[in-house]
């Protein structure tokens, strides 16, 4: 485990210069610090709320310039203390790394850089001093010395821009770049920021779940900046130019031009991979089971939170890009791995979702019985045979649905659009406890669905091969576990009825296995997920890669399309490289979520108090009979106003090492 030597966060010293090593104590948020990749050790930490030196021989001054030449860089220029005084801290370290400055300096730098602190308009000129500030308050006999009597410069500086929004993405999507271009009207340049990572920005925007949103710091002053529906606005409002973008795009030249690629699976992990891997040169074909492209994104999720017209247009993208989707084509039904390797593919990529429903392990439970169908699939019935193609669903008048997931809520949601008179949802444990968006649950209740919290099903009640209902126990809630969940327990003689004339457990998915050959050498995990090397998602077959809910089980569409992204990168690696290269921004966005429980909350700047966009929705006695989009989009004038709620909490780390 990496020791501190001395250094200061958060305004918290520590100093261990007059320690021997073995008497300094060890910090748990270090225990990752000691290389940055094999044999390269971290020697100093720096960011926006202080800086940690690890080992004796740290030139602090070039350390302390090299932080500052990414600072400077990154200042967008618009206010004058940041774009100034980091360009005059920068002049100045320069001099004193060159031994042209004089002592002096540092106290100019000094007042300096407690300006830029204090004046910035932004989270980046907040934070691009403090490292700095922290040093000269605490340590400044160290640079005195050094300026007296320099330190090697033989060390290496990495610097990384990142913010909490997009460290929390798992597409690391730059969140305040697309949200400027809106506060400057540049909607077609904001749209390029979140093309760089995926290229279905009008779905995120309407269902991604937010991680981003959950770490915007703008909580910490009233509510998180509407980073979703911004996204959703200049996705739909530049539509019109993405075919046009992507039909003149040029790919980049790949190493060889007879280097193609299979893919296996439409949905979002699939698409993300073949977009990324096209963009790069490659020739992609796609193989998908299904008659439709889109994943869990159009078969699972219900129309009236994502238009299938929605979906289609960006996934035709990939065509645009010249990759080529072949439909009906089911790995381990109609194709096996080995085929794909026989046709010339050069390496597979494999998005295959789970799929395939779970029992709920009840008395009289039968995947056969008539009214008993599997979230997913009856999701899938919705949208393909009832919407796509117009046939006819006899649901019957009183549905249970099990579950407290999002999958659970579409179901029920969907079950009132399909004329069902009762629909009651069913969920072990309390509210607080739901997985599913508090958003979904919120207009769930809206629309009339029956919640029945602490409630487990015990039996499935069955005549003449028909469900007639569900037999439910009440459940007690217990102590919390070491993860904070509670235990729960059924109540005696608690039992009770609802009559039901359909079922539905939407308790999760599992990978659906038929497409494992054991010849194929792809190996899976105990629980059923396909077994993949972390950080190159290759499988245990060498060029087959794996990536989305096959791997992670269920998940979210932004995960899935992190994958796609990160597996299309290890694909160019392997066929070029013959191995997969390590990246440094992993690696630094790893270091920067270990030190982020020494980060204090609260924000120490006055911002103005303005809540959130309220978006506009269908009334839900109207909506709940229609699967038209129930949020309308934002205008214009709220698109602008909401992007001025981002406080741009980018912020610089940089990290020295020996190579
Ligand atoms: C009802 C529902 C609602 C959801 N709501 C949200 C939400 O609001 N927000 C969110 O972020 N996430 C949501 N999710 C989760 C999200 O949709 C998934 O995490 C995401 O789609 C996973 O992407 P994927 O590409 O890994 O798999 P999938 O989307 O499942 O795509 C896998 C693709 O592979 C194809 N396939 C499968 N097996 C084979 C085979 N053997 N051969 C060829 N093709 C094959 C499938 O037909 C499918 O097209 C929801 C999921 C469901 C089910």
């Amino acid at each position: 485990m990496a020791k501190v030597i001395f250094g200061s966060w958060d305004g918290k010293v520590i100093d261990n210069r007059n320690r021997q090593i073995f008497e300094i104590e060890e910090h748990p948020e270090f225990s990752d610090f000691d290389e940055f990749n094999a044999g390269n050790p971290i020697k100093a930490f720096f960011g926006g709320h202080g800086f940690f030196i690890f080992e004796k021989n740290v030139n602090l001054l070039d350390a302390l310039l090299q932080y500052m030449e990414r600072v400077a860089k990154e200042s967008c220029g618009k206010c004058t203390p940041c774009r100034v005084g980091t360009q005059i801290i920068k002049r100045k370290l320069q001099a004193l790394v060159d031994r042209t400055g004089r002592p002096e300096d540092l106290d100019e730098i000094e007042i300096i850089a407690k300006h830029v602190k204090d004046t910035s308009l932004c989270g980046l000129g907040q934070t691009a001093t403090v490292a700095i500030l922290e040093m000269l308050g605490s340590f400044r006999e160290a640079l005195v010395a050094e300026l007296a009597t320099p330190a090697p410069l033989a060390q290496h500086c990495r610097t990384y821009l990142s913010a909490p929004c997009i460290e929390a993405c798992p597409s690391k999507v730059d969140v305040p770049k697309y949200i400027d271009y809106i506060k400057d009207g540049k909607f077609t340049h904001s749209l390029g920021v979140i093309l760089q990572k995926y290229p279905m920005a009008a779905t995120c925007g309407r269902v991604c779940v937010r991680f981003c949103e959950m770490a915007c710091r703008r909580t910490q002053v009233d509510e998180a900046v509407g980073i979703k529906v911004l996204k959703r606005f200049v996705a739909d409002h530049e539509q019109g130019v993405i075919n046009e973008w992507f039909s003149t795009y040029k790919p980049a030249e790949p190493k060889d031009k007879n280097l193609k690629i299979a893919v296996v699976g439409t949905g979002p992990a699939g698409i993300a991979a073949a977009y990324h891997l096209l963009l790069k040169g490659y020739r992609v074909d796609i193989f998908e089971s299904k008659p439709v492209p889109g994943g869990m994104a159009a078969t699972g999720i219900p129309e009236y939170r994502l238009p299938k017209e929605v979906l289609g247009k960006e996934i035709s993208i990939i065509e645009t890009l010249g990759g080529r989707i072949l439909y009906n084509q089911k790995l381990g039904r109609d194709l096996v791995l080995n085929d794909l390797v026989e046709k010339g593919y050069n390496a597979v990529f494999l998005g295959i979702g789970a799929h395939k429903g779970k029992m709920m392990r009840v008395a009289e439970e039968d995947p056969e019985i008539e009214g008993y169908d599997f979230g997913v699939d009856f999701l899938l019935r919705i949208n393909h045979d009832y919407i796509d193609r117009g046939m006819p669903m006899e649901l019957g008048e009183k549905m249970v649905v099990v579950g407290g997931g999002n999958v659970a809520m579409d179901c029920a949601r969907s079950a009132l659009r399909m004329n069902v008179k009762e629909v009651h949802l069913v969920y072990r444990r309390s509210q607080k406890e739901m997985p599913a968006d508090h958003e979904e649950i919120e207009a769930a209740m809206k629309e009339g669905v029956i919640f029945h919290f602490l409630t487990n099903p015990t039996r499935i009640l069955v005549a003449d091969g028909k469900v007639r209902g569900v037999e439910l126990n009440k459940m007690a809630l217990g102590e919390p576990d070491e993860g904070g969940r509670c235990s729960v327990t059924p109540i005696a003689e608690s039992e009770f009825v609802l009559e039901a004339d359909h079922v539905i457990p939407a308790i999760g998915q599992q990978v659906e296995l038929g497409f494992v050959d054991p010849k194929d050498g792809v190996e899976l995990e105990s629980w059923g997920t396909i077994k993949v090397n972390p950080s190159s998602l290759m499988t245990t077959r060498n060029g087959v890669f794996a990536g989305g809910d096959c791997v992670t089980g269920p998940a979210t569409l932004v995960q899935a399309m992190a994958q796609g992204e990160k597996a299309a990168q290890s694909i160019d690696d392997y066929l070029t490289l013959g191995r997969v290269r390590f990246q440094p921004r992993d690696r630094m966005s790893q270091l920067v979520a270990d030190v982020q429980p020494m980060i204090s909350t609260g924000i120490s700047i006055p911002v103005k108090h303005e809540y959130r966009v309220k978006i506009k929705e269908l009334d839900p006695m109207i909506r709940k009979e229609l699967f038209e989009e129930v949020e309308k989009p934002i205008s214009v004038d709220e698109a602008y106003a909401e992007a001025q709620r981002c406080m741009r909490c980018y912020r610089v780390y940089s990290v020295i090492t020996e190579q």
